[in-house]
């Protein structure tokens, strides 16, 4: 392609709206173009890059027996009604865009395809003979983000590459995700990513486990925990860690005292001179569930540790069915605004203990009248702790659980893995902290869709039951631009050979010279042809914008038919480390083609 005939514009300047380097350099080099709110023209040079990365996804998909297929974006309500997602999807988290056609049919458009791909299966898979069977799509993808933000990190339109796995049973699905691990971390490293896989969050649909691919760098809206002998990675939300070891209390007997000003633990352990580890904090949050109910939760869990959200909010997924729903809509700690919605009288904030009475919940129709009362583990075996005393200014010390306060039943795990915690599988290595970027999400679903839509097939005994899913989805376009959020200096972006839009730039310096537009021309034709794609700059322009705007865009290597040529040869650059070489003319072909190859294989 010759810059002279391509819509080529960039932008000496950072746009105002960009905040990460990756948005910034995207927007100033013209990959993209913003036209809404999440919603973004993929140009040329942006388009090449997502179908490289196309590419890369659908060999290792297919190599894994996986086969490509395409399903509809427009996707009828009756589908995501039957599995019960309908709802959730386009009210309680709202992120489905949905319609209603000429015919007054409910539509939605598609943020995800288990409920299109269960139906598939459900008319066609008949016998335990047609499984395993793996269907995947490259497709744009609609989701309305509450916060659209970081260009194509996350858009409200974006692509992905989805799959969905049928399976006869557990064994089988773990073949596939086994296969998915290796296929997804292939997909990574040959398109120039430095990356962790890392155990994630599965939900409340829970047990069978999932894995995230995270991209490392600094901008990556997720924590990874892990630790440096490499056998352990967790997202922060699914993370687990020994706790530090508890203190023993210096309170001998049970007494109220009073403690003016001590709504935190900090103030309190002051006041006292006690560890927070002998402390029972006692934290309030408010959920709601989908049908609309409110209940209001009592946590209790050591002082010096954390509450993780969403492993409480998969716990209270869990007891959903006590009140006759499905999920959460929402779980936030009540602020005083909320409070009102429901408080019976002013509650004693910070002094809360774990006894607080339920008559301070104005029960209603919407509004459970007890509290929800967890206690993590961490807060089970302290022994004449110190809580609060359910009055302002005062505090409990010496107190113990079945003496003082009754333990709650409900025994969870629900505390915060943190940076220099104790691993597990070994307590001499502590969680280290980094950054990553979600590329990818690998999940054994199990029979969730299947169950609610009626997806079985007859087993080998004549049985019918329930097919066995997984799903595996990998962000395109956000691992495109993630891979410049890895790769990049203060003159523009520095592409990965295996996803840069094209792999060389013949910059012509001087347009007057013949000679110079000759050896250009000549060289331009003869990479394309050798399977080196290239670009030539024949603009009417000065050799310095001309090299500018080369490292800007972040081509791998840069051919200039400039003074050299008067030895035949021509300056030959690389981009990612500016090494700088003069090349015979008619070897430049076959070392390109070398390097190419050298910097694509496997
Ligand atoms: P996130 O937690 O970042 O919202 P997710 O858990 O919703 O991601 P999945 O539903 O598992 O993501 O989708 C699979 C992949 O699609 C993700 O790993 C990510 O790479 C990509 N993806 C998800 N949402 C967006 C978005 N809004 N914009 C761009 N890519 C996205
Ligand atoms: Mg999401």
């Amino acid at each position: 392609m010759r810059l002279s005939q391509m819509l080529f514009v960039t932008l000496r300047d950072d746009p105002a709206d960009a905040e990460i380097p990756s948005h910034k350099l995207l927007l100033r080099a013209g990959y993209i173009r913003r036209i809404g709110s999440g919603i973004y023209a993929y140009l040329p040079l942006m388009w090449r890059v997502l179908q490289k990365v196309s590419q890369i996804v659908r060999e290792e998909m297919n190599a894994t027996g996986a086969q490509e297929c395409l399903l509809p974006q427009l996707q009828p309500a009756e589908l995501w009604k039957e599995s019960g997602r309908w709802d959730t999807y386009t009210k309680a988290e709202g992120i489905m865009f949905s319609l209603i056609d000429r015919r007054e049919q409910q539509l939605g458009l598609g943020p995800t395809h288990e409920e299109v791909i269960t139906t598939v299966a459900r008319d066609m898979i008949r016998s335990y003979r047609q499984l395993p069977l793996h269907l995947y799509q490259l497709q744009t993808k609609f989701r309305d983000e509450i916060r659209p933000r970081f260009g194509l990190m996350r858009g409200r339109e974006f692509i992905m590459k989805d799959g969905y796995s049928f399976h006869a049973d557990e064994e089988s699905l773990k073949a596939t995700y086994q296969d998915m691990y290796t296929a997804y971390s292939n997909m990574l490293r040959r398109s120039g990513l430095a990356f962790r896989a890392v155990e994630a969050d599965s939900g409340a649909i829970g047990g069978s486990g999932s894995t995230e691919f995270m991209v490392l760098a600094e901008a990556g809206e997720d924590e990874v925990l892990y630790t440096e002998d490499g056998k352990y990675a967790a997202n922060v939300e699914k993370a687990v860690s020994l706790p530090a070891d508890a203190e023993t209390s210096k309170f001998t007997t049970y007494e109220k005292q009073a403690t003016p000003g001590t709504e935190t633990i900090d103030k309190l352990c002051q006041l006292f001179n006690c560890s927070p580890t002998q402390v029972v904090k006692n934290v309030l949050y408010q959920t709601v569930y989908d049908n609309g109910i409110t209940a209001l939760v009592l946590v209790n869990i050591r002082g010096d540790q954390e509450v993780n959200e969403v492993k409480l909010q998969n716990e209270l997924t869990k007891i959903a069915s006590q009140f006759g729903a499905k999920a959460i809509i929402s779980l936030t700690v009540p602020n005083e605004e909320a409070q009102q919605t429901w408080a019976a009288k002013s509650l004693p904030l910070g002094y809360i203990a774990p006894d607080i009475a339920d008559d301070y919940i104005a029960g209603s129709k919407t509004v459970h009248s007890q509290f929800v009362r967890l206690v993590d583990k961490t807060a089970v075996d302290l022994q004449n702790f110190v809580t609060g005393a359910n009055e302002s200014g005062f505090h409990v010390v010496g107190a113990n659980w079945g003496e003082n306060f009754k333990l709650p039943t409900a025994v969870v795990d629900i505390r915060k893995a943190r940076p220099g915690d104790r691993a597990i599988h070994n307590p001499e290595q502590t969680l280290q902290s980094a950054r990553g970027i979600e590329a990818g999400h690998i999940f054994q679903l199990g029979t969730k869709y299947s169950q609610a839509m009626g997806a079985t097939y007859t087993n080998e005994q004549g049985e019918e039951k329930p097919l066995v899913m997984g799903c595996y989805g990998v962000g395109v376009s956000r691992l495109a631009q993630s891979a410049v959020e890895q790769s990049y200096d203060k003159d523009g972006i520095i592409w990965p050979v295996a996803i840069a839009p094209y792999h060389a730039i013949v910059t012509i310096p001087n347009i007057k010279d013949a000679q110079q537009i000759e050896i250009a021309e000549k060289l331009y034709t003869e990479l394309n042809q050798a399977g080196v794609e290239a670009l030539l700059d024949d603009r009417d322009e000065r050799a310095g914008v001309k090299f500018k705007d080369a490292d800007l865009i972040g081509i791998p290597f840069r051919i200039v038919t400039g003074r050299a040529i008067a030895n035949g040869k021509v300056e030959v650059v690389k981009r990612a480390t500016r090494e700088t070489q003069e090349i015979a003319i008619d070897e430049v072909v076959n070392t390109l083609k070398q390097w190419v190859k050298a910097a694509t294989e496997g």
